[in-house]
């Protein structure tokens, strides 16, 4: 190792960066196929595209290129808002929702500190915590359920944060309002909570995890432009909290974090509830028609709640590899020690389809 790692904080050392889904770009260099004719259900993103008002919105923008964007993010901040039932100094933009999580951290956690997660939670959080020099502690999660009432259990004097992804990312799994109420009743003053919300649109009954924030409890709850509104390349997400915690996490933010283009589309693409409602259609029936393939190809998967399923295929790295082999990409689980497992995004009819066939004659049971 080289000597500049001894310079660097020790806690880096053992930090793996995190792996996405594998870019379109990628796949037809390396395997010579047209990008046209590669699908990608890798990264949750919504098959129709953006909205074509938030489009619309990001062209004008353009041209105002020049400009340095609205710092304080007011319009965006006071859409969301509105939206939402709070007011502007309940709202923090980020660049990606990823970004309020390491706000968080920026505030909240120094080295020896200790978050609370599930075994399978999104693993950006651990990412985050490591990068802050904290600790991790991975709560038994059966069913892939998140089992607040012993992450409630795993809160001691050294932890600052609790995750609650719900649904939860890569299992799909999601808890109740009871579930939440229990947990939130024993949650202790010196925790800040965070409920990581990026899929709360796709939910045809969400619990109120906002009443926390109205309450002024240390609460934070996340929500993102990259998954219902299909902004994802713009990285533009944002949290909610009281007043209070809003103002901490301010001064842990860069002054432009939300560049101009990513909120102009952001402002157009949340008032698209048509755009929104036609993504939802389109996800609870490719999703259903998954599930069921699932069922009749003998593949063991987790009903999901969010636009992606978790599958057990057997060797899901050997999947991963025959698929894209295709130009199918989806995404092996063995960074979220599930080897056996893979991670696919719901896509068009079209593109489920091909998937589908493509799965069950690689496995042998078409
Ligand atoms: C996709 C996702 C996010 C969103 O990340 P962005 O940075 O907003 O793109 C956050 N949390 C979870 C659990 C996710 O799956």
């Amino acid at each position: 190792m080289s000597a500049i790692w001894n310079l660097a904080h020790p806690w880096l050392h053992g930090l793996v960066a995190y792996e996405p889904g594998k870019p379109i770009e990628d796949v037809a260099r390396e395997l010579g196929l047209a990008p046209g004719d590669i699908i990608k259900l890798a990264s949750n993103e919504n098959p129709l595209g953006p909205s074509p008002k938030a489009l619309e919105a990001m062209r004008a923008t353009l041209e105002r290129s020049h400009f340095y964007p609205d710092g304080g993010g007011y319009y965006l901040r006071e859409a969301i808002a509105n939206k939402c039932g709070l007011a502007r100094e309940n709202v923090i933009l980020g660049c990606g929702s990823n970004e309020v999580i390491e706000f968080i951290g920026q505030a909240f956690l120094k080295p020896g500190d200790e978050i609370v997660t599930a075994k399978h939670a999104f693993v950006v959080y651990k990412l985050m915590a490591t990068l802050f020099g904290a600790k991790t502690v991975e709560v038994e999660d059966p069913g892939f359920k998140h089992d607040l009432e012993a992450m409630a259990d795993a809160i001691g004097p050294k932890t600052r944060e609790v995750f609650v992804a719900n649904p939860n990312n890569p299992t799909g799994t999601m808890v109740s309002q009871e579930e939440i109420d229990r947990f939130m009743a024993r949650v202790p003053e010196h925790v800040v909570v965070v409920f990581d919300e990026a899929y709360f649109e796709f939910l045809e009954k969400a619990p109120d995890t906002l009443k926390y924030v109205r309450e002024g409890r240390n609460v934070v709850v996340l929500r993102t432009f990259s998954k219902i509104q299909g902004l994802a390349n713009l990285r533009i997400g944002y949290g909610l909290a009281n007043p209070e915690l809003i103002s901490v996490l301010q001064k842990t933010r860069q002054p432009f974090n939300a560049n101009g283009i990513a909120q102009a589309g952001a402002l157009a693409g949340i008032l698209d509830e048509e755009h929104q409602l036609r993504t939802r259609l389109v996800t609870d029936e490719g999703r259903a028609y998954l599930q069921e393939s699932f069922a009749a190809l003998g593949l063991e998967f987790v009903p999901s709640y969010a636009n992606f399923v978790l599958v057990k295929v057997g060797d899901g790295k050997d999947v991963f590899a025959k698929l894209l082999q295709q130009g199918i990409i989806i995404r092996d689980m063995t960074a979220y020690a599930l080897p056996e497992w893979i991670r696919v995004s719901v896509g068009t009819m079209e593109q489920n389809r091909r998937f589908v066939s493509a799965l069950g004659a690689l496995l042998g049971k078409a």
